[in-house]
């Protein structure tokens, strides 16, 4: 299967992670994903991860300088086809990355745009829980771990998020819709959107991406 470069758009809570990792599963894409890159440096604690820690633990924007470089330099060794997720966030971030594909003589070849209801998102958002030995993420309400607050995998304990906090993934919302619509409104006139109904099961959403994905090979 030729290896297509994807963006992939959602909002919290559209399961844009869950559908990065199937498409990495089976297509064998790489997963770009900026807020794990983020979160790496925090965790490292590196000079870049100390700059940004406050502004992601918050759910603001880190400074496009900042993050066009970080996704710079992990695109630059990218050779296969990938799944770019938490990138572009507004439209300034759309352009420079267009340009920055330019530079690298490659291009977008399709944006999935999940669509999904704000009251499902922030329940799908605030109920979820991550392991902080293995990064298995599972949601307490709708696939709860075997024992409250222990891994399934790894018997790890499960964290929530600071910025999955309620108050803040409402913020994160709102943020999201104000700066989203532009890059939106910018692929369709490009051609490269595809909206796909992100309120239904995983099943059903998979089905969808695959039927689109035939479409480009
Ligand atoms: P995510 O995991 O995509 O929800 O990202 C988590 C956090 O990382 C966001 O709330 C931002 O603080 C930061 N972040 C990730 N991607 C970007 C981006 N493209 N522009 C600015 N900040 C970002």
């Amino acid at each position: 299967m030729r290896q297509l470069k994807i963006i992939i758009l959602g909002q919290q809570g559209s399961g844009k992670g869950a559908y990065a990792q199937w498409l990495v599963d089976k297509y064998g894409y790489a997963h770009i994903s900026t807020g794990d890159l983020l979160r790496e440096e925090i965790k490292k604690g590196s000079e870049l991860g100390l700059k940004v820690r406050d502004i992601v633990n918050s759910g603001g924007l880190v400074s496009d300088e900042l993050i066009s470089k970080v996704l710079e330099n992990r695109l630059k060794k990218e050779k296969k086809g990938f799944i770019l997720d938490g990138y572009p966030r507004t439209i300034a971030q759309a352009k420079i990355l267009e340009d920055l594909l330019s530079r690298l003589k490659t291009k977008i070849d399709l944006v999935i745009n999940l669509v999904v209801s704000d009251e499902l998102s922030i329940e799908r958002i605030t109920n979820r829980r991550i392991c902080r030995e293995c990064g298995w993420i599972c949601n307490i309400k709708f696939m709860p771990p075997k024992k409250p607050g222990i891994c399934d995998k790894c018997g790890g304990e499960l964290y929530q998020r600071e910025d999955d906090k309620e108050e803040i993934v409402k913020k994160r919302i709102e943020e999201y819709h104000k700066q989203i619509y532009p890059v939106i409104e910018d692929y369709k006139r490009k051609g490269l959107l595809h909206d796909i109904n992100s309120n239904r099961n995983y099943e059903e959403v998979v089905k969808d991406i695959e039927e689109l994905l035939k479409r480009f090979t």
